[in-house]
């Protein structure tokens, strides 16, 4: 079977590498010139852990093109895996490129195609392809389906190959045949594959998302009441997450949630869902309380400085919106940072991969190559982003070289007791400092 992939992005490309990595070939499609020129010479034009090494294994079984017409009309399959982000002024999903792309697809493929998407859509959207994709093709016969993706950043590559399940709604027969002979490798893991409806996939992927987010901010709103009585959140999120109908994950307070999919996928549903009359207060609080979370950080910077930061240096370790990647869409540093400049601070920055992509977006940062060197001077630094690198970093070193002594640690990576000898003025999240 000849997979062609639209769509070379995060998504794109890991799907695109591990569906080689499952033995089919792949056409992975672009319109980014440059994108697709970095991807033949064999450069990989993100940070994700292994794919450049998955990329080189199966070489002979990938190729990149902008090609679009080329690469569809050769395809048994065709997967739309381009950006669905937010609609400028109303919060729901932008859906001009998915649709773009379905008509273009309409146009090059041939009798008896499977159109698969597994872009993020709303509920709807894949009827609206095959309406589309008729109009385009009115002779054509094909079968649409959709495969939403919950691959993590910074984990891709695993959630891909091991992933918990898999989501496929399809139309008909061909539509299931086919993405089941897609996902058969899977079989020797047991996964399971639920196959469902197209509507029902397409809300599965926002109910998946917006759970997750609502249990992030729901950990924040207790990390504040521990704040607010001198609880420790750790204790209260481990007691709660050892039952197993709540789970330990997405349980741990910080700056709240960003990313490429979090802030623009629960807006889209809670949109969508208030436009079709039928809203979701649940989505709709949890946005509002971490919209509200963004903008308390900076606050809480100037407050762990004595209630100004005019004239001080810091440091923030930490651009990207977590570990492990460097995707700094709707990151918390991205609001914090220019918060923290307007109010007088100078920021000296470091992140271990995202500090190229941020540097635009960031101007009059000072740009470190390191945590100390970022460290060196500094009248605070604020962890941001909880990178392996910064989980064990020399406190007395940091101590010794700083001007000030403020530690504010945004994920709790630090144990208080840990950094109590280093004199630091240190700052965690949901729990009470260690005096
Ligand atoms: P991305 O912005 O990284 O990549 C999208 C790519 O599509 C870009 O390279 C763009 O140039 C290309 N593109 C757009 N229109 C095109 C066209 N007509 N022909 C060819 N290429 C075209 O986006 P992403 O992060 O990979 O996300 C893609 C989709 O997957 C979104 O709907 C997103 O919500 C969803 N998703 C993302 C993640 C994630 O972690 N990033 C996880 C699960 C689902």
């Amino acid at each position: 079977m000849r997979i062609t992939m639209i769509g070379t992005g995060y998504v794109g490309l890991v799907s695109g590498v591990c569906f080689s990595e499952f033995g089919f070939d792949v056409t992975c499609v672009d319109k980014d010139q440059a994108k697709i020129a970095a991807l033949q010479r064999g450069e990989v034009p993100i940070y994700e852990p292994g794919l450049a090494e998955l990329m080189v294994k199966n070489a002979d079984r990938l190729t990149f093109t902008t090609d679009l017409p080329g690469a569809v009309e050769n395809a048994d399959v065709i997967f739309i895996a381009v950006g669905t982000p937010t609609r400028r002024g109303d919060g729901e999903a932008d859906l001009s490129y998915v649709y773009a792309a379905a008509r273009e697809v309409g146009e090059a493929m041939r009798s008896g195609s499977v159109v698969v998407i597994k872009s993020t859509v709303v509920v709807g959207t894949c009827r609206e392809v095959r309406r589309i994709i008729e109009e385009t093709a009115p002779n054509k016969e094909f079968s649409v389906a959709s495969n939403p993706e919950f691959l993590r950043e910074g984990a891709a590559i695993e959630d891909f190959l091991r992933p918990d399940r898999v989501v496929v709604g399809v139309e008909d027969e061909r539509g299931e045949q086919v993405l089941k002979a897609l996902y058969r490798p899977l079989n020797l893991r047991q996964t399971p594959i639920v196959f469902t409806s197209l509507e029902n996939a397409e809300i599965t992927k926002y109910a998946a998302n917006a759970f997750l987010a609502m249990k992030i901010s729901f950990i924040n709103e207790i990390a504040d009441l521990c704040e607010t009585v001198g609880g420790n959140v750790q204790d209260i999120a481990r007691g709660i997450g050892l039952d197993n109908r709540i789970g330990p994950k997405f349980l741990h307070p910080g700056p709240g949630y960003g990313g490429s999919c979090f802030p623009k996928d629960t807006r889209a549903l809670a949109a969508t869902a208030r436009r079709l009359g039928s809203p979701i207060r649940l989505v709709e609080t949890t946005i509002a309380v971490n919209e509200e979370r963004m903008r308390s950080i900076p606050d809480r910077v100037i407050a762990a400085h004595g209630g100004s930061v005019e004239g001080k240096t810091i440091a923030v370790l930490g651009i990207a919106f977590k570990p492990n990647t460097d995707d700094i869409r709707e990151a918390p540093s991205l609001t914090a940072i220019p918060a923290l400049q307007a109010a007088g601070a100078t920021i000296r920055a470091h992140d271990p991969q995202a500090a190229e992509a941020a540097k635009p977006l960031l101007p009059d940062v000072t740009w470190c190559n390191s945590p100390y060197a970022a460290a060196e001077g500094a009248d605070g630094l604020v962890i941001m982003t909880e990178w392996n690198e910064y989980r064990a970093l020399n406190l007395a070193t940091l101590s010794r070289t700083m001007r000030g002594n403020v530690l504010i640690d945004l994920r709790n990576i630090y144990p208080p007791e840990e950094v109590a000898p280093h004199a630091f003025n240190y700052h965690s999240v949901g729990r009470k400092p260690h005096t």
